[in-house]
C-alpha cells in the first residue's frame, strides 16, 4: 500500500473542533492571563511582606538575592506550585544546542524511615542551583568528559511558570548554565551580561537630558511565523522529520502567486488550534495578542506585546515549544524550519528592538517633532552608528544553515545589513549632519485623506515599511528583519546590545572631554553626533534591499555581504570581535572561539544530515517509484505489439526514454556529489564547512530538481512522499 495515500486516507480524520481540554475555552482574556506565571501577584501571595518587598527591591534595582531570600522564595514558590498540583520542578535552560533543556525532579523526598512516607520541598539551594550532569552539551572545547561539571543557576529575572500537559504540572525555573570555571555554556548569560552592560551605558547618555533616570531596559517584541500541516503527512516525510525542511517536493501547480493567503481569512481547524495554543500562552504569561496568516500557503504568525528583553526571549522559546505542543493535540505539525518549502516564501522572526526607561520612556519615540528632540536623535543616531561599526558582527549573530535558504532569496532582507530610516528621518540626519539641531528641519506628517465623507482622515506615518531592508526604523523602534523563525532570539539581541553600548561608552567619553574642554554640553553632543552621521552613511539605505543594483552599491560602500553561515561566522573571531565582546566583559577570547566552533561543528553536522536523507530518499522513494512507473510503461509497450499501435508506442517509449534518462543523471549527480564530498579531505572545521557551503547546496539543488522533473511524470499512485499540494491545502 502506497504509504502517502494510506496517510491521506488518516488525515481525514484529523479535524479537531474545539478546543483538545473542552470546557477550557477562553471567555476573557483576563481571567485566564499569567495564571501559570510565579509573578509579582502570587509572591505577594506565598511571601512574608518582607521578603516579598526585599526581592521586589532587587529585580528593580538589579542586586544579587541573599541566600535568606532565596529560602523564602523557594518555600513559597513550592507552596504556590504544589497547590496549583505541580508535582516536579527543573531548571530551564538554553544551550549552545539551539533548544531548551529541562531535567525534572519531584518536590517529593521519600524517607528512610518506612514509618513515614517523605516530604515535599524545594530547598533554597535547589532553586537556586542544578548541576545538570550532562556532558553531552556543545560547549565548543570548554568542557571535556573529564571536567563535565556545568551549573545551572535561578534566574531571578524571568518569572518561573508551570507547564501543563494532559495527566501532570512541572514548575520550571528560567536558569542560566556555566562550566564549572565560569565560562558561559548559553545564550542567556551574555545576554544578561548585555543587558547590564547597555543599561550602565545608556542611563550614563540619558543623565545629559534627564538625571533622575535610575536605568535603562531593552524592550524585545518578536514576531513569529511558523507553518502548519497536517501531522500525518508529516510523518511521511523524513526530509521534514529529520531536517525541519523538504530536500525534494516539485511546487504545487497553485502556491502564492495569487496573493490571498497573506491577512487572509484563518481556516477553522487552524483558527481552533491558534485559540488552543493561545490560550496555554496566555496563561504561561506569554502575552501573544495578534494572529494572522503569512504570505505562503500554510503559513501564519503571532506576535506578543513587547516585553523587557530576557523575558521576552524565554516568552518566545515557550511560544515555540507551546505552539509545537498544542499543533500535536490537533493532529498539526509546526514547522518552524526558516524554508521549509522551495519556491514559496519562508519564514522569519522579527525582533523588533528599543530601549526605555526604568519608568518606561521610550528611547527611540521620536515624539511630535524629532528634528528638535535631541535625546531622541542621540539614541537614533547611536544606533545607526552601532550598526555601521560592527555590521558584520550583526550578521554572525543571525548565521546558522536554515536562514542561508532565506537570506537574499527576494523573500526577506539580503544578507547584507543596512538601516533604512525612513525619508523623514533621512532628511532630519542631512540636515544635522551640517547645523545640527540649528537645522531645524521639520517634516510633517501629512493627513491623508480619503473622498468619503464617512472614512474617517488618518494620519500617514512617519516612516513607511520596507519589506526590504534588514534593519528599518518603524516608527519608535528598529526592527531586526533577518532573524530567522527558528532561532533563539538572545544571541542576535546580545550583540546589538553590545554594539549599542559601545557606542554610548564611546559617546560618553566624547563628549566628556568636550565638556571638559570647555564646550557647552549641548554643543559638545551635537558635535560628536554630527562626526557620527558622517561617519555612518554607508550604512543607511533607503532603497529596494532585493536589487542587483543594491548587492554592488553596498560593495562599493564596503559592506559585507557573507551569504552562507561559514562565511558570516568568520567574522566572530576576528581581532576586533575579540576586542568589542572582551572590552564588554560579555565573551572572553575562549568563549568566543569555542561558539565560533560549535557554530561551525553545527553547519557541518546538519548538512551532512542532509546529504544522507537526500541520498536515502532518492534510493527508497523516488528511483523506486520511477523504476515501478517504468515497469508499468514496459508492460504497456508489450502490451501495444500491433503494428496500429507503432505511433502510441513511440510516445510512450520516449517518456520511457526521458524517465531512464533522469534516473541516470541521478546516478552521475551522486557521483559528482561523493567524489565533491571525499574532496574535503581531513580539512579542520572551518575549511570543512567552507568547503561544505561550496559544494553541497548546488549538489541538492541539482539533485533535486531531477527527482522534482520525476515527480511531474511518474504515475501518482506510486509516489511515496505527500506532495507539496497536500502538505500546503489540506486543512
Ligand atoms: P507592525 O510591525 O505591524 O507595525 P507594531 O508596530 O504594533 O506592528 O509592532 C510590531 C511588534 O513590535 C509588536 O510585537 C510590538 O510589541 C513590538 N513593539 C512595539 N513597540 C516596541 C518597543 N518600544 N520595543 C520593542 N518592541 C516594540
Ligand atoms: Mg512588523
Amino acid at each position: 500500500m502506497n504509504p502517502r495515500l494510506t496517510t491521506y486516507e488518516l488525515t481525514k480524520n484529523h479535524r479537531v473542533s474545539g478546543s483538545s481540554n473542552p470546557g477550557e475555552e477562553i471567555k476573557k482574556i483576563s481571567e485566564i492571563f499569567a495564571t501559570n506565571v510565579f509573578g509579582l501577584a502570587e509572591m505577594f501571595e506565598y511571601l512574608p511582606e518582607r521578603q516579598y518587598e526585599k526581592i521586589v527591591e532587587s529585580l528593580k534595582k538589579g542586586k544579587k538575592i541573599d541566600l535568606e531570600t532565596a529560602e523564602t522564595v523557594a518555600k513559597g514558590m513550592k507552596k504556590w506550585a504544589m497547590d496549583k498540583g505541580a508535582t516536579h520542578f527543573t531548571h530551564w535552560f538554553q544551550p549552545m544546542t539551539g533548544s531548551t533543556a529541562e531535567k525534572h525532579d519531584a518536590f517529593f523526598k521519600p524517607s528512610m524511615d518506612y514509618r513515614i512516607s517523605g516530604v515535599e520541598s524545594l530547598s533554597a539551594a535547589e532553586l537556586v542551583q542544578r548541576e545538570p550532569d550532562a556532558s553531552s552539551f556543545p560547549s565548543g572545547g570548554l568542557r571535556n568528559t573529564a571536567q563535565a561539571r556545568g551549573y545551572s543557576i535561578w534566574d531571578p529575572g524571568s518569572p518561573a511558570f508551570i507547564l501543563e500537559t494532559a495527566l501532570g504540572k512541572t514548575l520550571y525555573i528560567p536558569s542560566v548554565y556555566i562550566s564549572y570555571t565560569g565560562e558561559s555554556l548559553d545564550h542567556k548569560t551574555p545576554l544578561l551580561k548585555s543587558i547590564e552592560v547597555l543599561n550602565k551605558a545608556a542611563t550614563a547618555v540619558c543623565h545629559y537630558f534627564d538625571e533622575s533616570v535610575t536605568n535603562v531596559i531593552s524592550t524585545l517584541g518578536w514576531e513569529q511565523e511558523y507553518f502548519l500541516i497536517d501531522q500525518s503527512l508529516y510523518r511521511a516525510r523524513p526530509d521534514l522529520m529529520l531536517t525541519g525542511r523538504t530536500l525534494v517536493g516539485g511546487n504545487s501547480a497553485k502556491n502564492q502567486q495569487l496573493e490571498d493567503h497573506y491577512f487572509g481569512s484563518i481556516p477553522e481547524r487552524v483558527q481552533d488550534f491558534i485559540h488552543d495554543f493561545e490560550k496555554e500562552a496566555l496563561k504561561l504569561g506569554v502575552p501573544v495578542l495578534t494572529r494572522h496568516n503569512e504570505v505562503a500557503p500554510a503559513q501564519y504568525e503571532c506576535a506578543p506585546m513587547f516585553e523587557e528583553l530576557n523575558v521576552a526571549v524565554d516568552h518566545n522559546l515557550l511560544c515555540m515549544e507551546v505552539l509545537s505542543r498544542v499543533a500535536t493535540r490537533h493532529g498539526l505539525q509546526v514547522l518552524l524550519h526558516e524554508k521549509p518549502f522551495a519556491g514559496v516564501n519562508g519564514s522569519g522572526k522579527h525582533n523588533n528592538w528599543s530601549m526605555a526607561t526604568g519608568d518606561g520612556r521610550n528611547l527611540l519615540s521620536p515624539g511630535k517633532d524629532p528634528g528638535s528632540n535631541l535625546s531622541f536623535l542621540t539614541f537614533f543616531i547611536i544606533v545607526v552608528k552601532a550598526i555601521n561599526d560592527n555590521e558584520e558582527l550583526l550578521r554572525t549573530a543571525i548565521a546558522y544553515p536554515g536562514n542561508d535558504h532565506r537570506l537574499g532569496a527576494n523573500e526577506a532582507p539580503p544578507a547584507i545589513i543596512s538601516v533604512f530610516t525612513g525619508s523623514n528621518m533621512a532628511t532630519i540626519l542631512e540636515g544635522f549632519k551640517l547645523k545640527g539641531l540649528a537645522s531645524g528641519i521639520r517634516p510633517v506628517s501629512d493627513d491623508l485623506s480619503i473622498d468619503v465623507p464617512t472614512i474617517p482622515n488618518i494620519i500617514a506615518d512617519s516612516t513607511d515599511r520596507n519589506r526590504t531592508s534588514p534593519f528599518p526604523f518603524t516608527g519608535n523602534k528598529f526592527e531586526f528583519r533577518a532573524v530567522g523563525s527558528s532561532a533563539n532570539c538572545a544571541p542576535p539581541m546580545t550583540v546589538l546590545n553590545t554594539m549599542v553600548a559601545d557606542v554610548l561608552v564611546a559617546f560618553k567619553t566624547e563628549v566628556d572631554a568636550k565638556i571638559a574642554a570647555g564646550q557647552a554640553k549641548q554643543a559638545a553632543i551635537e558635535s560628536v553626533l554630527m562626526g557620527y552621521i558622517a561617519d555612518s552613511e554607508r550604512i543607511i539605505f533607503n532603497g529596494d534591499g532585493y536589487s542587483e543594483e543594491w548587492q554592488a552599491e553596498a560593495a562599493k560602500r564596503g559592506l559585507s555581504n557573507n551569504k552562507n553561515t561559514p562565511a558570516a561566522l568568520a567574522p566572530m573571531v576576528s581581532p576586533k570581535a575579540e576586542a568589542l565582546f572582551s572590552r564588554h566583559k560579555i565573551f572572553t577570547k575562549k568563549e568566543m572561539h569555542a561558539r565560533y566552533e560549535v557554530a561551525l561543528e553545527n553547519y557541518i553536522k546538519k548538512l551532512e544530515i542532509e546529504a544522507q536523507i537526500l541520498e536515502e530518499l532518492i534510493n527508497t522513494h523516488v528511483v523506486p517509484a520511477a523504476v515501478d512507473y517504468l515497469a508499468k510503461i514496459g508492460t504497456a509497450l508489450t502490451g501495444l505489439a500491433d503494428a496500429r499501435f507503432a505511433s502510441s508506442k513511440d510516445g510512450l517509449a520516449n517518456r520511457a526514454g526521458t524517465i531512464a534518462n533522469y534516473l541516470t543523471a541521478l546516478e552521475t549527480e551522486f557521483a559528482a556529489f561523493h567524489k565533491a564530498k571525499a574532496s574535503a579531505g581531513h580539512a579542520a572545521a572551518p575549511a570543512h564547512a567552507a568547503h561544505i557551503a561550496a559544494h553541497y547546496p548546488d549538489h541538492f539543488n541539482t539533485i533535486r530538481t531531477i527527482s522534482d522533473e520525476l515527480e511531474t511524470l511518474v504515475d501518482d499512485s506510486l509516489w511515496k512522499l505527500p506532495k507539496y499540494r497536500e502538505l500546503f491545502f489540506v486543512k
